[in-house]
Order: C-alpha cells, then sequence, then structure tokens
C-alpha cells in the first residue's frame, strides 16, 4: 500500500518521525512520503526509519501557495532536500506562517478571546518547524472558546472567518517552477477543496507533474473528475491519507485512501527517481 501524503511534528502532524513510520508499518503500507508543510525537515529521519523497517520513503514538501489570498497546496516530490534555493525559498515561508499565526492571535485578542501564546513562543524558537493555524485551534480549545479543533475552523480561523488573516508568498505557478528546479515533481494539492481548476491549464504549461487525486476530502465525484482531468491533460496523479495523527482533529487514517500501484510507479518512471 502506497500513501503519499503524510505529516510529522516537524509541521502540524502529532506524530515524530519514529511514530509516523511505526504507525505506517503497522497499517501495512510498504511505500510513504513525507509532505509536511513548509519545510524538509522530518524527511532524513523518515527516511531513515523507513529504510530500517523494509519501507520505502519518498522525499516529499507540502508548500502553500498564494492566489488571490486564498491558500493553495503544492505538492512536492522526489525533490532535493538540500537544494539551496529551496531551503532558502522554505526559510521565508516559515516566517511568514510565524507572521500570520501571530496576527491571528492579536485578532483573536481583539474578538475578546486572548489565547495563551506559551507553545506558540516555544515553537517558534525551533527555525526549522513550521508552525501553523492548528496551534491557535488547539489555543482555542484548551480555553474553552471551542468544544473541538474543527469548530475552531469553521467559526474563527478557516478562510474569512474572524481571525483569518491571508498568507503572503508565491503563487502556485512560482511554486511549481521552484519544486522542478530543485529536481522534484509537483502536484495540485486535494484541488477538490479550493475550487481552482481554471488555474490547472495555466500550471500544467508550467510544468505541473501531476494532480492529487486520491484525498480523503474528495468524494468519489471529485476522485473521478480529477482523474479525467489530470489524463486530459497528460499529467501523472498523486494520493494519499494526508495524515496529521491522533488528535489532529481530522479523522482519515492510514490505509482509507492510498495510490494504486500503477500511478506510483508512472511517478518514479517521469522522476527517474531511485530509492
Ligand atoms: P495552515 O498550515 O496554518 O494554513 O493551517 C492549515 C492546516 O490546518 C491544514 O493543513 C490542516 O492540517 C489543518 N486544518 C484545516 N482545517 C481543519 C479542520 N477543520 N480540522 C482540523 N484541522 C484542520
Ligand atoms: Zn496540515
Ligand atoms: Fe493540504
Ligand atoms: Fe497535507
Amino acid at each position: 500500500m502506497i500513501d503519499l501524503h503524510l505529516h510529522t511534528t516537524a509541521s502540524d502532524g502529532r506524530s515524530t518521525p519514529e511514530e509516523l513510520v511505526r504507525e505506517a508499518a503497522l497499517a501495512g503500507l510498504t511505500t510513504i512520503a513525507v509532505t509536511d508543510h513548509d519545510t524538509t525537515a522530518s524527511i532524513a529521519e523518515v527516511t531513515g526509519a523507513a529504510e530500517a523497517s523494509g519501507m520505502t520513503c519518498v522525499p516529499g514538501i507540502e508548500i502553500t501557495a498564494v492566489h488571490n489570498g486564498q491558500d493553495v497546496h503544492m505538492l512536492g516530490y522526489f525533490l532535493d532536500a538540500d537544494n539551496g534555493e529551496l531551503a532558502e525559498f522554505l526559510a521565508g515561508q516559515r516566517e511568514d506562517r510565524r507572521r500570520r499565526l501571530f496576527e491571528m492571535a492579536d485578532e483573536l485578542d481583539r474578538l475578546g478571546m486572548p489565547i495563551d501564546r506559551g507553545r506558540l513562543q516555544a515553537a517558534e524558537r525551533d527555525s526549522k518547524r513550521a508552525l501553523g493555524r492548528p496551534m491557535l485551534a488547539d489555543a482555542l480549545v484548551r480555553a474553552g472558546y471551542v468544544a473541538t479543533i474543527s469548530e475552531a475552523f469553521e467559526r474563527f480561523l478557516g478562510t474569512d472567518k474572524p481571525a483569518f488573516i491571508s498568507r503572503r508568498g508565491a503563487s502556485p505557478a512560482e511554486v511549481v517552477e521552484l519544486i522542478t528546479r530543485a529536481g522534484g515533481l509537483s502536484s495540485l494539492a486535494h484541488p477538490g477543496k479550493s475550487n481552482l481548476d481554471a488555474i490547472i491549464p495555466e500550471l500544467v504549461a508550467g510544468g505541473l507533474g501531476a494532480i492529487e487525486v486520491y484525498h480523503p476530502d474528495h468524494d468519489e465525484r471529485q476522485t473521478t473528475h480529477y482523474r479525467e482531468l489530470a489524463r486530459r491533460h497528460g499529467v501523472l496523479v498523486t494520493g494519499g491519507s494526508d495524515y496529521h495523527g491522533a488528535g489532529s482533529g481530522r479523522t482519515s487514517g492510514f490505509g482509507r485512501v492510498t495510490l494504486p500501484v500503477d500511478d506510483y510507479e508512472r511517478l518514479v518512471g517521469r522522476a527517474g527517481w531511485t530509492a
């Protein structure tokens, strides 16, 4: 079983690299990709632990691009995690995550819901770690303003909700080019969540390598739609569980959404990758 969309504690996942690999092995996965938000910090550890348990690990990333103030998640696979331009870009992304999070915390102050910033401040000391809105959601739950992480997003933190502040940064097309220059293959993450089919032709013309077809937030109709769109544009297909670990407020566990072997082999062939 193949799962090419997994998060660790380097971003907003709840599992450390070792825990992630142990959980993946228990679920019967044979090939995984670690795709943390805007950081490559876990790739070496996940790869080492995966190899020790007889699994293959594809180096990956999930970069947040911005289109008209809206976040657009772009996956990158098989890239050189030590690429200098990529590293510099990602450091800037993490800095913008920090800015946004503290600005959103200020918004929560204004809304009369001050949160404990202790964990944010502790986390920001690790410059390789990508901060994210789930930390604010957690703080809102701990303070008792909301009952669940989902409620925090639905009422306050989601796009255009009262405490929402936009990210700043590169366009999806620029991120495609960056991933290509870092030796990687790009994939438009969970397009069914973002309503941006209109920009797909431009991204394909700019070198987009794949579309994420298999994702827990895609229903059958969307899965079929994006599979067909990928075929029509002559790009490949990726997929995975978008696992964030126990307690993340996301319900998708391992093994429910996987990538067919044929699709995986096409990716490896296109990237010319050897584990
Ligand atoms: P950020 O990276 O700061 O833009 O935050 C986005 C992340 O928050 C996503 O990658 C998810 O992991 C998480 N997230 C978004 N919506 C929800 C939700 N309704 N429930 C739980 N987690 C969510
Ligand atoms: Zn996430
Ligand atoms: Fe995402
Ligand atoms: Fe993700």
